[in-house]
């Protein structure tokens, strides 16, 4: 017998994902007035981004840089200082960020009278989604388990999942993804990191800093694919010299479990016994049972939901946003797109630019860029200029005792216009907005070194890269 309260369960929008793409849609389409329901397959809120992505990464990226600090910084500044590490402690402060995060989304949705519903959500035909919330406390048919929405528009948010390697056989435990290396009981005595992007960088870190002796293993002869080259490379040996591993052009082909060790294989190399494998070779579209077919909708070759540039599907009334739709895999870039999403439904105006959304890598020295690599306008034939700043040249980065960072700006070499900014370098990922910034309103190069710079800041060495590109630098 169905729950008389669900006999018209009807919203001007349901929202499937809780990520930062869908709850943010919802919350500004309810502030543009519409009705709005967000269905996620978990109680706490937020997705990827508030449960196993962003905010647990950094917070255990914050609590491991502290150790690091104490053991390998505090000297220079004349310190002395013993540190031992409680796990246990360190991992109940992340959980408890997170659930601090998850609860807020629960609120501002609420706040934002969104209904939130748990269980998973499937569209069955056009405008109809159905909850299976078997699994939950949620109100629904009895017999069923399901919860039947009516909604003048779906939006497809669903984010997704680490992506497999044939060959790695994931065990949830010692052999496992992102989701595994957040919680590790305790460090490994070796870890053995798949792929060098920045999920693996950033995880490998925190467990380097922790005790662990931690190898990279990239296919590439990079690591940050995608990152401009130069900053990449000044990351790598940032990173070797604290004492990662990194492999180049190492094709992982398959790892194990071998007793209470594990084993990982490469191409034309020995294999490599370890106590902990983590798999961070990308993140693959959660797409793959979501009705799309019902109202016949057909994912591209690497399962990414296609859509336009109003985030509409091929079938009328459902949207799509995040992740699931390609592009940077960012909790930022996900949550312009909510917002475009909803403003263009209800105002007719909504616009993401894609050459402002930073990329960040929160390790130690922080990477950050945003626009153009350098790369990148080589490859299109854009004419350039080229202002670096070494950190050395810094007067607040020397009284840091953190000279090991560059600033570096490329601009358009006719129009002085700011095509790309790479930062590495402690606290890089907030510097970067200014450069964010600089590009969302078209700024030139002399636009941002006339502009003045509080002194002593690190942010001076975006200024003096702007300088530099005009060969005019102050201080170097
Ligand atoms: P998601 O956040 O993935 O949310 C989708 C939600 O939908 C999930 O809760 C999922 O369970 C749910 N869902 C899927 N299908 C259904 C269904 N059928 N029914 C109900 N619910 C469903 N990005 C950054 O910008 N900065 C960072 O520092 C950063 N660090 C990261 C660290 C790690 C370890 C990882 C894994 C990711 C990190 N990311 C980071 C990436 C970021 O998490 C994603 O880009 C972001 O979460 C994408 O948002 P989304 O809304 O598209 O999807
Ligand atoms: P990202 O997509 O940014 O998360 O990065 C994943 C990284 O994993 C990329 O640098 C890939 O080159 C790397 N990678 C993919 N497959 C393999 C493999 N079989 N062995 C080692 N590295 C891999």
């Amino acid at each position: 017998m169905a729950d008389e309260s669900l006999a018209d369960d009807r919203y001007d929008v349901v929202v499937i994902g809780s990520g930062p793409g869908g709850y943010i849609a919802a919350i500004r389409a309810a502030q543009l007035g519409l009705s709005v329901a967000c269905i996620d397959e978990h109680a706490e809120l937020g997705g990827t981004c508030l449960r196993v992505g962003c905010i647990p990464s950094k917070a255990l990226l914050e609590s491991s840089a502290k150790v690091y600090d104490a053991r390998h910084g505090f000297a220079e500044h004349g310190l002395k200082a013993q540190v031992e590490v409680d796990l246990a402690a360190m991992m109940k402060r992340k959980d408890k960020v997170v659930k601090t995060l998850t609860g807020g989304v629960r609120s501002q949705i609420k706040k934002n009278k969104n209904v939130p519903i748990q269980g998973r959500g499937r569209i069955t035909g056009a405008g109809k989604v159905t909850v299976d919330s078997s699994d939950s406390k949620e109100p629904k048919d009895k017999k069923t388990g399901t919860r039947e929405l009516t909604a003048e528009r779906i939006l497809l948010a669903p984010g997704t999942r680490p992506a497999p390697l044939p060959g790695v056989e994931l065990d949830g435990e010692r052999i496992g993804t992102s989701t595994e290396a957040l919680a590790y009981s305790k460090a490994p005595g070796r870890l053995v990191v798949i792929g060098a992007g920045y999920i693996g960088l950033e995880l490998g870190s925190v467990w380097q800093r922790l005790g662990s002796q931690v190898t990279v293993l990239e296919y590439l002869d990079r690591i940050l694919p995608g990152m401009d080259t130069e900053i990449a490379s000044a990351a790598a040996k940032a990173f070797t010299q604290q004492g990662i591993e990194i492999q180049l052009g190492r094709r992982v082909t398959a790892a194990r479990r071998k007793g209470k060790n594990c084993v990982v294989e490469s191409e034309g190399h020995d294999p490599i016994t370890c106590d902990a494998v983590l798999l961070a070779v990308g993140r693959v579209p959660a797409t793959d049972d979501l009705g799309l077919e019902t109202v016949g909708i057909e994912l591209d070759k690497r399962s990414f939901i296609p859509v336009d540039d109003a985030y509409q599907t091929s079938a009328p009334g459902v949207f799509a946003i995040g992740d699931a739709i390609g592009g940077a895999q960012l909790a930022h870039k996900a949550e312009e797109e909510g917002v475009a999403c909803a403003e263009l439904w209800v105002t007719g105006h909504g616009h993401v630019n894609y050459d402002a959304i930073p990329g960040v890598v929160y390790t130690d020295p922080e990477v950050a860029s945003v626009g153009k690599t350098e790369e990148q306008l080589i490859e299109a034939g854009t004419e350039y200029r080229k202002g670096v700043f070494p950190h050395r040249a810094n007067g607040r980065a020397r009284a840091m005792g953190r000279v090991d960072g560059m600033t570096k700006m490329l601009v358009d070499a006719k129009t002085d216009r700011i095509l790309g900014v790479h930062i590495i370098g402690p606290h890089a990922g907030d510097l970067i907005a200014e450069a964010v910034a600089a590009i969302e309103f078209g700024a030139s190069a002399e636009d941002l070194y006339r502009t003045s710079h509080a002194h002593p800041t690190l942010a001076e060495t975006l200024k003096e890269a702007a300088l530099a590109s005009a060969g005019r630098t102050l201080n170097l």
